[in-house]
């Protein structure tokens, strides 16, 4: 039902991400005046995409939709743009490691319903588990599928590996499946993820018939989804602005939000304000008088994990896969060949693969911090482990013994990308409505029921649209998220130490925004500035001292 014309208002969202942009839409949609502010000349966040010199594009990050995203489905068909998702066969492809170049599938059988797709796509599968590894895997994870979500919340504070031993399964099933699992979910390696965030995964994936069906973007996010976006927000009365920085949420004596103050020291007013920004430049930018409540300090239990996307231009075409593919490589986690997966950047003749490079720094769970590398470096320890997964194709031992050239390469870092969903921190995860009667929080990191990915990012924006609407229409909301106990308790004693107070919000690299980029210097100097242990350089240091180091950072915001 729509706002009524004295219902209507005046909506203010800082950040143009897809749950700003989601939120954004909805909110016109319902009948308000939605008005969102992105710092960057380019729209996306996280999905967001630019053109290099030679008009190649560069994108933030290799983006996977599955069939299990049923928000991100809604918003395609909305859009009237289903037909942009270039669905792949429904299997999920392996790289093997102790047979280079070669690889293994979970293959699910169509007409076969769910969840016994999946259980046939690995009893089907030889080459992976055997039959005893096979049948010790399963008990464990049955009361996911019987007890659902109640059973799944208990398990996050452990962590996968911690899981796998109270529970007895197999070990090799860690390096055959959950490596794999982790570093796509989440970037860092399963001693250090919440099984919570793998029960999850798969409890929306098993309980579809095609949720583990994949899908890419037939091209560039900005143009391809974010652009419809805005139009649609347009269209229905709404604003999307860009190159607009919000320097400082602006209070009334009662902590409520008076207006936003923008870096070209312009004032915006508004009716109710909306944060759309990713966890980290939350906490660098909540007021004073926020945190000391004790709502917006569970933020200090949230932040985001370090990310590198690698893109490769070959001078030939690779084996041909129109897939993504799981590397099982430690280096490395998801890899595509987007010049066959992908429309727009299809080419018959060369190979572009995209990788995620994960882990990718102590902070992540990994032993080098190659955010403090230079791009060449990250590029020759690529090639490396390339060479050894497809020796036939990269490297002297191909037949013709140089192996497929390099011709050119970007190396994007999002030195804070999705909250580490390390043991224990989805309790935390705030509510999209706040104890501040004009804020309400929108982005993947808030709580919902999906992780911090592209399908949590448009429902974390579509909960906060409501929230809005309901609260404009005098209507009850779903209310506060109960706060946990050791927040309550820290708060009555809070200092204020531990927080990460805003240095400034004056810089204008991607990075300073949670975004990703191919840093130079300048990006470099920034993030020296908010974020140091980023560019900490950890090699070269005793185990002891690297384990300590990573102790801090992980502890640092308790
Ligand atoms: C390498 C990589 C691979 C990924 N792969 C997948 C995948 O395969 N599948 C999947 O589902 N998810 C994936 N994700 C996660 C997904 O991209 C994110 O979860 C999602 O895009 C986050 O959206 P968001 O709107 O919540 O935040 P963001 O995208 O971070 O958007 C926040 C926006 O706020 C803006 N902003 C910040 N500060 C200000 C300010 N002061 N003023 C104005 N604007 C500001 C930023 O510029 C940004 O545009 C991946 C992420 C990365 C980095």
């Amino acid at each position: 039902m729509k706002a009524s014309p004295e219902q209507k208002k005046k909506v203010v969202i800082v950040g143009g991400g897809l749950s700003g942009l989601a939120c954004g839409k909805y909110l016109a949609e319902a009948g308000h005046e939605p008005i969102v502010l992105e710092a960057r000349d380019v729209l996306g966040g996280k999905v967001s995409a630019w053109k290099d010199k030679d008009g190649d594009w560069i994108e933030t990050g290799l983006h996977i939709f599955f069939g299990a995203y049923p928000n991100m489905m809604n918003l395609f068909s909305e859009l009237d743009i289903e037909d942009r998702l270039q669905w792949k066969v429904h299997k999920m492809i392996f790289a093997m490691q102790e047979l280079p170049g070669e690889f293994t599938t979970f293959d699910f059988i169509k007409g076969i319903p769910a969840p016994l797709n999946f259980g046939l796509a690995i009893l089907l599968n030889q080459k992976m588990l055997t039959l005893p590894e096979k049948i010790q895997t399963a008990p464990p994870l049955l009361p996911m599928l019987i007890e659902g979500q109640d059973f799944i919340d208990k398990q996050d504070e452990l962590s996968v590996t911690d899981f796998m031993r109270k529970y007895g399964m197999p070990e090799r099933i860690n390096e055959e499946v959950f490596i794999s699992m982790a570093k796509a979910l989440d970037f860092i390696d399963p001693d250090k993820l919440s099984m919570t965030v793998v029960l999850t995964a798969m409890n929306r994936f098993l309980n579809e018939t095609d949720g583990l069906q994949m899908a890419f973007l037939d091209g560039n996010q900005p143009d391809r989804l974010c652009e419809p976006m805005k139009q649609s927000i347009e269209k229905n009365g709404g604003r999307v602005l860009m190159k607009q920085r919000v320097k400082e949420w602006v209070l009334n004596e009662d902590d409520s939000v008076k207006h936003v103050l923008m870096a070209n020291g312009e004032v915006i007013e508004a009716d109710e304000f909306i944060s759309a920004v990713p966890v980290d430049v939350m906490k660098r930018m909540c007021p004073e008088p926020w945190t000391k409540m004790p709502f917006f300090q569970q933020m200090k239990q949230l932040e985001g994990i370090p990310v590198i996307n690698i893109h490769l231009w070959f001078d030939r075409k690779l084996q041909n896969v129109d897939h993504l593919c799981f590397s099982r490589s430690p280096l490395l986690s998801v890899y595509a060949d987007m010049s066959t997966t992908c429309k727009e950047y299809y080419d018959e003749e060369k190979s572009m693969i995209e990788l995620v490079f994960a882990p990718c720094s102590p902070i992540a769970g990994g032993k080098t911090n190659w955010i403090a590398k230079s791009n060449q470096e990250i590029v020759d320890a690529t090639m490396k482990e390339l060479e050894r997964l497809f020796p036939l194709e990269i490297g002297k031992k191909a037949p013709d013994g140089v192996g497929a050239k390099l011709l050119k390469h970007a190396v994007v870092k999002t030195p804070r990308s999705v909250y580490a969903a390390v043991p224990g921190r989805n309790k935390y995860r705030p509510s999209q409505e706040t104890p501040i009667k004009n804020f309400t929080l929108a982005g993947d990191w808030t709580s919902q029921k999906f992780l911090g990915s592209m399908e949590g990012a448009v429902l974390g924006g579509k909960l906060a649209a409501e929230v809005v609407s309901a609260k404009a229409k005098g209507m009850k909301t779903a209310g506060l998220k109960k706060i946990n106990d050791d927040i309550m308790a820290e708060a009555s004693t809070f200092s204020g130490q531990g927080w990460k107070r805003p240095q400034k919000m004056e810089d204008e690299s991607p990075v300073v925004f949670g975004a990703g980029y191919v840093l130079e210097e300048n990006d470099e100097q920034q993030l020296m500035t908010i974020d140091p242990e980023q560019l900490t350089e950890m090699d070269g240091r005793s185990q002891a001292t690297k384990d300590a180091v990573q102790e801090a950072v992980l502890n640092r915001t308790r």
